[in-house]
């Protein structure tokens, strides 16, 4: 069974890596046009360079996911709750073989998380 998953997480990192080096490609392409077009067409790029930063980031906090997952593959942790150490559903894992947590203690942190972000939000 964690060979499969191994199998599966391997797989999962080489799609990112190789979304990776288009991603870097793209935002090449943005800083060589920004002397040369006008203010909307700049705003566009830098809109779009700033997506690009943002799925990068995304991407990059995915990788470390599935080398952490990978580590506890090695250390016989995988699959089980960091929080509470239950077994986290194999359906979950399926959708995302990266969780690190249970769907309860999950629901938990997420409520948690977006109590935090809240406030900054409202700030003028
Ligand atoms: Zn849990």
């Amino acid at each position: 069974m964690s060979n499969a998953w191994r199998d599966r997480l391997l797989a999962l990192r080489e799609e990112l890596e190789g979304i990776a080096d288009t991603g870097d490609e793209a935002s090449a392409v943005v800083e060589l046009d920004q002397t040369k077009v006008g203010r909307l067409s700049r705003m566009d790029a830098m809109q779009a360079q700033a997506m690009a930063q943002a799925s990068g980031q995304r991407r990059e906090r995915m990788l470390r996911g599935i080398d952490a997952a990978l580590k506890r593959l090695d250390e016989g942790d995988f699959g089980y709750c960091q929080e509470c150490g239950e077994d986290i559903n194999p359906k979950r894992l399926e959708f995302d073989p990266t969780a690190l947590l249970c769907i309860d203690c999950a629901s938990k942190a997420e409520e948690n998380a977006t109590g935090e972000i809240r406030p900054k939000e409202n700030r003028p």
